[in-house]
């Protein structure tokens, strides 16, 4: 079971990083150092090679080397909660041994979620306390991006499943004033077993509820949980 689905391949334009990563697999190089794969959860290093340059890169898996739990590259090393790269995408599949079918055939691979919302006195920085001024907050930004996000994945959820947020790296460019509507979209670029990774964007919009200019991008990445199970786990 996978990780980067089969459908990936046909959805080569959505996500330049993972289309670069499975070019880099194909071509080999790859060189698994170490893994202590004996127990779980498994780790390895491994050297991913791309004529001249070599990057090393740690990984986690769990489940059976389903689920990526964990993964750092020395290309991404100043991001706390590193954005995915090519060289991650390569090791992956190393490991895995290539691609193959998603568990989560139901998601589509390209998709696109959205949501919207009207800056109002609720979600403006003075109120949320992320700032002083009454422009629309950056929070409340993320949150509509989590929300775009939920949306573009719900048909694909089992009954009983749900998704939680586990990292965002934002970035909001522009401030949007009271009154005026904001549009958020979340597009799924890649699956690892039960991680999403989206590539997110916000738009301010004219009178008309016209897209007018970007105000915000970047990456979000979702875990898909059993519900009873993670909330039974909080309450121990
Ligand atoms: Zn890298």
């Amino acid at each position: 079971m996978s990780v980067i689905t089969a459908t990936l391949k046909s959805h080569r334009h959505i996500d330049g990083d993972i289309y670069k990563g499975i070019r880099l697999y194909e071509k080999g190089g790859i060189e698994v150092l170490e893994s202590f794969a004996q127990s779980e959860p498994g780790e390895y290093t491994v050297i991913v090679s791309h004529g001249e340059e070599r990057r090393k890169v740690t990984l986690t898996f769990a489940r059976d080397k389903r689920d990526v739990e964990f993964y750092r590259c020395y290309c991404t090393r100043r991001y706390k909660s590193p954005p995915l790269c090519k060289h991650v995408v390569a090791a992956i599949l190393q490991i895995q041994g290539g691609i193959s079918e998603s568990k989560l055939e139901k998601i589509d691979l390209g998709k696109i979620g959205y949501s919207d919302t009207i800056v109002n006195s609720a979600n403006v920085a003075a109120t949320v306390e992320s700032g002083a001024l009454e422009v629309f907050a950056t929070p409340a930004m993320i949150a509509l991006m989590e929300k775009a996000a939920c949306s573009c994945i719900a048909d694909g959820l089992e009954a009983g499943e749900t998704s939680v947020g586990t990292a965002v790296d934002i970035t909001h460019m522009a401030p949007t004033p009271i009154g005026v509507k904001v549009e958020a979209e979340a597009k799924l670029g890649a699956v690892f077993g039960r991680r999403l990774e989206f590539t997110v964007t916000a738009y301010d919009c004219d009178e008309k509820g016209e897209r007018k200019t970007q105000i915000g991008s970047g990456k979000h990445s979702r875990v898909i949980v059993d519900e009873v199970k993670f909330m039974s786990r909080l309450q121990k």
